[in-house]
């Protein structure tokens, strides 16, 4: 079964004490955030690292690069920003690990990836990376001023703002109403 997200380590494995550059670019890999915010199924993400035998297994070290997209939380406007990750795996060799044995196989915890016959497979590396380092403050700026509660306004843009003057005209029916309501 041939996937984008491995890499052929047979030399490297037979070796122990060598090490191997690896630069991976591929798309990402689905489920990484969710529909409101997160790297895209499909968008570029590369991945730079070395990987070094060991007599146990493969251990790789680098840096995953991708685009975190999704929309500001205060104010809605998209938003699309680099993100870099630095990582560090074990990936050991599973006897029952053929190349093709299905996805759910994988064991994910504690950044331990077993190899698939002769090959890494950086699929579920890139997923679980990405997904812990998605930013917790989403925001189109530091300082956003996000949307009027009262109008729904993009104060980055109608700033100052105020309604002393009155409520905007399309709400008049509705505070003519709320008027009413509490006679
Ligand atoms: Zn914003
Ligand atoms: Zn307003």
């Amino acid at each position: 079964m041939k996937s984008e997200y491995r890499v052929p380590v047979a030399a490297l494995l037979r070796d122990p004490g060598s090490s191997q550059q690896v630069d991976l670019e591929v798309r990402a890999p689905s489920g990484i955030g969710d529909s409101f915010y997160g790297v895209r199924e499909g968008s570029p993400v590369r991945v730079q690292a070395t990987l070094s035998s060991l007599r146990s297994g493969i251990e790789a070290k680098g840096k995953i690069s991708a685009l975190e997209e999704g929309k500001c939380s205060r104010c809605l406007k998209d938003i699309k920003k680099p993100v870099e990750v630095e990582f560090s795996a074990f990936m050991p060799p599973q006897k029952d690990m053929e190349e093709d044995s299905p996805m759910s196989y994988q064991i994910d915890e504690d950044g331990i990836y077993p190899l698939r016959g002769d090959f890494a497979d950086f699929e579920g590396l890139i997923r679980d990376e990405l997904t812990l380092q998605l930013s917790m403050i989403r925001l189109c700026r530091p300082d956003c001023r996000g949307l009027c509660p009262v109008c729904g306004e993009d104060l980055n843009e109608s700033w100052p703002h105020s309604h002393e003057k009155g409520p905007d005209p399309r709400f008049a029916k509705l505070s003519e109403l709320r008027d009413r309501m509490t006679k």
